[in-house]
């Protein structure tokens, strides 16, 4: 299975290249490029019922030799007609002297391709055309990479497979696995993913490779568990959570005790712990994560605390400062914009152990930041960090103690799979007295009485944001938009407020300067793009107003709509689009009837199909080439049960039965490069 590409026949030195650009290295890399579609040539529709402008596949009998037309030079085309005498289709050939004259007059062929159908007659452009009677009727369409087509990769993927047969290796998935889940072989499955003697063939194949795929992710984040639970020298010795609690200015939920409880105990264990506090928006995750740091302080060890964007840090920073006050604990903020000077003074105090608690953004993550006994790492808004970069921090220290923090509703079973290295906490409470935020879909004819509605509120000494959307791939125009946006309301609508901007392009210390002024009161309007989608907490605003709201995915709404309703006054979302779509409709119908960020989760699931619910980037898991955890979510359960069937007996994978499906989990983690499972 090793063995390098160039040695299989029809590669060779060029073409291996080409292949080893796309991680197609061996053999067995080979065999797990699949086929994107399939092309069933026993299919046939006939003629008269063949449904225009779509693809479809028929037998038909050549009616006269190709006529040859030159357009011009080096464009020649072939026209004839074919019938299988329900009708009659027009075919155009394109350059290809080659298969216009062998096609022979009265014979009988499969065409395959697309059928328009112009003055009342049927056209067929460029065909695929096939000998009838072919043993081998479902022929695999490869995708193609660079100057290699399809038809090159089939006749390469022909070799490979004939090569692979006459080795017979080893089914990489144990024997009672294969026969508890009812999979097929991995012989079956290797020649039947590729040159399939019928479509049920296929299904059956693409189950194994699925299984397959989902079953050695989850073997390796189980490792990364298991590799986490290491011992630590950061045992918590005494519990300060209640001294801590003391001076929060309001009464904890039963969820955020309970929260605290989980982790001080995991801080407890001797072992590091290494769990995730999932909340809604608003549901105070920060007061948890202020305690355990506290703990980790009073115990004697630093901690480390990363936010996703600079504004939340700052943020992070304040609260924790006001909270510490008084407490002897030195607090430093450690981002981006922070002067190399005052950089070095600080990590000079880190390394030295002077300061206890880093806030900070991903230069907290830069190489050169040294702490003298990281025993805390607290990630934020954990789903916009990748996998790898939670493990960069905990690599700081010797294995401290990692927690980390979302947001982001995730249906209980993927999240198992995606923080399936993780202890799981629930917050499923909100501070009481938090009243639901009424929520509004407008077309932007309601624009001039939403500002009244803001204007009314601003007066009452209240604050509001509008947020103007993002615009894909380009950050310029998300930009003007916003600042136009901006200029017009100084101008016109709210001459004599106070109004701010804010996006991501401007300096860290302009962007500071605006959410300081915000948070003050002294802005009391703020325009932005999505900057403030995360974490933000003002609460004294209570109008939310997003515009184009329709080019905003269902769970980035709702965690915009989170930055209001965070006091005891009433608080109101406003959703504007001139969207008429019924889907759309839909879609934003759905935030006004509910406030629970699971339940849009799922709407939102549901809706936009399981496709682009998550793109591999925003969970950080490895690249998967043909499982999709939202699509497969009966194989995700099955290979839960597998997974945990083959550790039972095996638990380090070390087991001369188990070494090749421990090879399949380095080669799947090894795309990512930081996750050294070791
Ligand atoms: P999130 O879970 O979205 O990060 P935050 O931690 O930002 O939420 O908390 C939201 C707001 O609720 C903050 O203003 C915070 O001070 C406040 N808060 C947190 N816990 C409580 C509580 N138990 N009672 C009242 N207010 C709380
Ligand atoms: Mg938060």
């Amino acid at each position: 299975m090793n063995t390098p590409v160039k040695y299989i026949k029809g590669v060779g030195e060029k073409r291996a290249e080409l292949l080893n650009k796309q991680g197609i290295f061996t053999l067995n890399d080979l065999l797990h490029f699949f086929p994107r579609s399939y092309i069933d040539f026993s299919a046939l529709t006939p003629i008269n019922e063949i449904i225009p402008d779509t693809v479809c596949c028929f037998s038909a009998i050549v009616g006269y030799t190709p006529v040859k037309h030159t357009i011009r030079k080096n464009m020649t085309l072939y026209k004839t007609m074919v019938t299988d005498g329900t009708a009659g289709v027009n075919i155009t050939i394109f350059n290809n002297t080659y298969l216009a004259e062998a096609l022979e007059v009265g014979a009988e062929y499969i065409f395959y391709g697309k059928v328009t159908a112009s003055h009342g007659s049927f056209e067929m452009s460029n065909p695929i055309i096939e000998p009838t009677g072919s043993d081998c009727p479902v022929r695999p369409i490869y995708p193609r990479i660079s100057t290699l087509t399809s038809g090159i990769m089939q006749r390469v993927m022909s070799n490979a497979v004939g090569i692979y047969s006459t080795k017979t290796p080893e089914d990489i998935i144990p024997d009672d696995i294969r026969h508890t889940f009812r999979l097929c072989h991995q012989q079956f499955a290797v020649k039947n993913i590729h040159f399939p003697a019928s479509s049920k063939d296929i299904e059956t194949a693409r189950h194994r490779f699925i299984f397959e795929e989902l079953l050695t992710l989850q073997l390796g984040m189980k490792r990364l568990k298991n590799a986490a639970r290491k011992s630590t020298a950061f045992t918590v010795t005494e519990d300060f959570s209640e001294e801590f609690i003391k001076k929060l200015p309001f009464e904890l939920t039963s969820a955020q005790k309970r929260a605290i409880d989980d982790a001080v105990n995991d801080m407890k264990s001797g072992r590091a712990m290494n769990r995730l506090i999932q909340g809604d928006v608003g549901s105070g995750k920060t007061a948890v994560a202020a305690c355990l740091i506290y703990v980790a302080a009073r115990n004697g060890f630093q901690s480390a605390f990363m936010a996703p964007t600079e504004i939340l840090a700052k943020q992070h920073y304040e609260s924790l400062s006001a909270l510490l006050k008084g407490s002897g604990i030195e607090i430093t903020l450690l981002t981006g914009s922070v002067t190399a000077a005052n950089k070095r003074k600080i990590k000079e105090k880190l390394r030295s152990g002077e300061i206890s608690i880093a806030v900070g953004t991903h230069a907290l993550l830069s190489e050169d930041v040294e702490f003298c006994r990281l025993g805390l790492a607290v990630t934020d808004e954990q789903h916009r960090f990748g996998v790898s970069q939670r493990g960069t921090l905990v690599f700081k220290g010797e294995n401290p103690h990692t927690l980390v923090m979302s947001a982001t509703p995730i249906p209980r079973t993927l999240s198992l799979i995606i923080y399936g290295d993780l202890d799981l906490t629930v917050i499923d409470e909100l501070p009481k007295g938090r009243q639901k935020i009424s929520t509004y879909c407008v077309d932007t004819s309601y624009r001039p009485r939403i500002y009244s509605f803001i204007k009314k509120h601003l007066d009452m000494g209240l604050q509001a944001y509008i947020v103007c959307p993002a615009v894909e791939e380009n950050e310029e125009y998300e930009i003007t938009s916003a600042t136009e946006y901006y200029e017009r309301l100084c101008k016109d609508e709210f001459v004599g407020y106070r109004v701010g901007l804010l996006h991501g392009k401007m300096k860290a210390k302009d962007k500071e300067k605006v959410m300081s002024d915000f948070l003050s009161g002294e802005i009391q309007l703020l325009v932005s793009t999505t900057v403030i989608e995360v974490g933000v907490d003002v609460p004294n605003s209570v109008i939310m107003v997003i515009e184009d709201a329709d080019r905003f995915g269902l769970s980035q709404l709702h965690q915009l709509r989170g930055r209001v309703g965070r006091g005891k006054e009433k608080s109101y979302c406003v959703l504007i689009s001139d969207n008429t779509g019924e889907e759309t409709k839909a879609r934003l119908s759905i935030m006004c009837r509910t406030n629970n960020g699971f339940l849009i989760a799922d709407e939102d699931l549901k809706i936009r199909g399981p496709g682009d619910f998550f793109g591999a980037r925003q969970h950080g898991l490895p690249d998967m080439k043909i499982a999709d955890l939202t699509g497969n979510m009966d194989i995700v359960r099955q290979t839960k049960k597998a997974c945990d069937m083959i550790l039972a007996r095996d638990p380090l994978l070390t087991s001369r039965e188990n070494r090749p499906l421990a090879e399949a989990v380095d080669r799947l983690f090894s795309r990512e490069k930081h996750l050294s499972l070791n």
